[in-house]
């Protein structure tokens, strides 16, 4: 696919197409690139699946992915936060971040 392509690293952990359905597909038991970006929200979606992947392996043709475009930790519903960076280490599991009203704050799984 133009522009994006998915290295031989990817263990089909499926972060990425959690994060960019309809732009990251699964084929032959790895994750692939099915389009590239077709505008700003598109383009969001794409970045947080690169952010996310444990093995870094959705990347652009050109080099580096645009380390601005690194949308973690990103907020969900009720102050939760989901951080990104998945690491190899917990099988790419994703990593959250609650605050707590005590001001404390409790993560579950950990990001690399
Ligand atoms: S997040 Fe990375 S390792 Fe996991 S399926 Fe997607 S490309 Fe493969």
């Amino acid at each position: 696919m133009d522009g994006w392509y998915v290295d031989d690293r990817c263990t089909n952990c499926d972060v990425a197409r959690q994060f960019a359905p309809g732009l990251i597909g699964e084929a032959d038991g790895k994750s692939v690139v099915l389009r590239p970006p077709a505008d700003d929200a598109e383009n969001r979606r794409l970045h947080a699946a690169v952010f996310a992947c444990p093995t870094r392996s959705i990347r652009p043709l050109t080099g580096r992915a645009d380390q601005s475009l690194n949308p973690f930790p990103m907020h969900l519903d009720d102050g939760v936060l989901i951080c990104g960076h998945n690491s190899p280490h917990t099988a790419g599991a994703n990593s959250y971040l609650l605050p707590r009203p005590s001001g404390t704050s409790m993560m579950i799984d950990t990001p690399r």
